[in-house]
């Protein structure tokens, strides 16, 4: 018998922006119930995995490269198999706060089933009629199955599916432009598997050319392959129980054997089987994401949408902070409108990518002649220090010194880029962040170095120095 349930918030998707507002909300008193169909915690309890592999590869690496440290290199047996278990085990440090325990304890109903809409007012779930006040659609993105002949027989692995492994992939083939793709690829290729990447398209397509060229030399360098501009055209199970792929890169034919396929394409909506239509929810014609106002509210104007579902940029914190205005919305009857945002993002691999604001070609497109900044991480005293000399910074800056973008590849960009986009948000400049005090020796002193060399650019100008000349005369 199917029971009902009328809260005053029904929330579809446990991810990074479901489980925000439904922990606020239950915060604030209000009735939650919480429908996911799969592990709570969505992509964010995926990327843990991801991070603790990266994290064992990476130890590896160092390992094999202790000879930089005047220590003798050890002898390196990987057994894969307990790597795997550590991964796990260190992942699911991160499982409390994604469980439906820590929830019911906080007063969130979980039902662990696929939702879908019946009409504009109820959503099934399992044996459960939802019919709330207000819905969240919180259902992420995912990567879909390229449409390959002979890929069902292959059977290739999800993100997911490749964390179950106990035997090394003897040499794994991972087809698609997740930016994700490129870390996994470089941890794996660091336990002993051979890895290639298969590209649809080119590398890294929405980062800046010269920062990725810095991550991708590092790939290369450390054996995976990288097959850009290929389709792969037909999939073959081959007699050693691996498969055969036939590519079409740049119009010649190219075959690649594999032992294991795993599927990273660019992530999509996921709005599968959630029958929007019969909710009376409307999707984009060209991106399928679903279509929300500036408030977050979908054409049933009893349903909310945020993160990847929206259309929003893949973002973890971008999910959340969408979820805090809607939270507004429902509880308060607030009018809370996205403001322009800076969202940042990274590559996690090493070395990391990260980027906020405008790259190099967005900025020309905009603005007549931005100027463009280097810092290498080559000077700086720390990151010399622990054998991080490459890579570099590179701020992009716009009239009246605004800060218009910021990349870096290098060592803990993901740490480094927090104060530029806090700088972005804020709409401080770059003589702002000239003054700030950087802690030393940090490599955080980078930024601030290229923000003072800007200046001292500036100090060389004729005019300047004329006029320093002149005052000079004055005594
Ligand atoms: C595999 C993966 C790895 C990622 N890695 C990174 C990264 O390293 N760095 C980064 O910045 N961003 C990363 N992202 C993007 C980032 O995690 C997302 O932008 C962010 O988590 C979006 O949050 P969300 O709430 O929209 O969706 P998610 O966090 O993906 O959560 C969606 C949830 O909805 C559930 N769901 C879907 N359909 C239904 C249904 N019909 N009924 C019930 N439940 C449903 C899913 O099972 C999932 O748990 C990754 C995304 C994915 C998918």
């Amino acid at each position: 018998m199917t029971a009902v349930l009328n809260p005053d918030i029904c929330v579809i998707g446990g991810g990074a922006g479901g489980l925000a507002l439904a922990e606020a909300a239950a915060g604030f008193g209000a009735s939650v119930v919480l429908v996911e169909k799969g592990r709570i915690g969505g992509s964010r309890a995926r990327a843990a995995l991801r991070m603790a592999l990266i994290a064992s590869a990476r130890q590896a690496e160092s390992m094999r490269r202790a000879d930089r440290f005047g220590l003798a290199a050890p002898a390196q047996e990987i057994d894969f198999a307990a790597v795997m278990a550590s991964v796990r085990a260190r992942a699911a440090r991160t499982a409390p706060a994604y469980s439906a325990e820590r929830l019911g304890a906080l007063g969130i109903r979980v039902i662990p089933a696929a939702g879908r809409f019946k009409n504009r007012s109820t959503l099934t779930a399992g044996t459960v009629d939802v019919r709330a006040r207000r819905f969240l659609l919180a259902t992420g993105s995912l990567s879909p199955l390229p449409d390959v002949p002979g890929l069902e027989e292959i059977a290739p692995l999800s993100e997911a599916g490749l964390f179950d492994l106990t035997a090394r992939p003897d040499h794994l083939v991972i087809l698609g432009g997740d930016p994700q793709a490129f870390g996994l690829a470089q941890a794996l290729r660091r336990l002993g598997s051979a890895v290639t990447l298969v590209l649809d398209g080119p590398c890294l397509p929405d980062e800046d050319p010269e920062l990725a060229a810095v991550l991708l030399r590092r790939l290369r360098s450390d054996g995976v392959r990288i097959v850009e501009q290929a389709r792969v055209t037909r999939l073959e199970r081959s007699a050693e129980g691996g498969f055969t792929a036939a590519c079409d890169v740049r119009g010649s034919e190219d075959r690649l054997e594999g032992s294991h396929l795993l599927v990273m394409t660019a992530r999509v909506p996921d709005t599968d089987g959630l029958d929007l239509r019969k909710g009376g929810i409307a999707t984009l014609r060209n991106s399928g994401a679903v279509r929300v106002s500036a408030m977050l509210r979908t054409s049933n104007p009893r349903v909310y949408a945020v993160g990847d579902v929206a259309g929003a940029q893949a973002a973890p914190g971008l999910a959340e902070h969408q979820a805090a205005l809607v939270l507004r919305g429902m509880l308060f009857r607030l009018p809370a409108k996205q403001r322009e945002l800076f969202v940042p993002r990274l590559v996690l691999a090493d070395p990391e990518l990260a980027q906020v604001g405008l790259t190099e070609a967005e900025a020309r497109k905009q603005t007549r002649s931005p100027r463009i900044l280097r810092q290498p991480y080559a000077d700086n005293d720390r990151a010399q220090a622990e054998g991080h000399g490459e890579g570099h910074v590179k701020l992009v800056i716009g009239r009246d010194d605004r800060i218009l973008g910021v990349g870096i590849a290098g060592a803990n960009a993901g740490e480094l880029i927090a104060p530029w986009t806090l700088a972005l948000s804020k709409g401080l400049t770059l003589r702002d962040m000239a003054a700030q005090l950087a802690p030393a020796p940090t490599m955080g002193e980078i930024g601030k170095r290229a923000a003072i060399a800007y200046f001292a650019s500036m100090a060389a100008a004729t005019v300047l120095r004329r006029l320093a000349g002149l005052l000079r005369l004055f005594g």
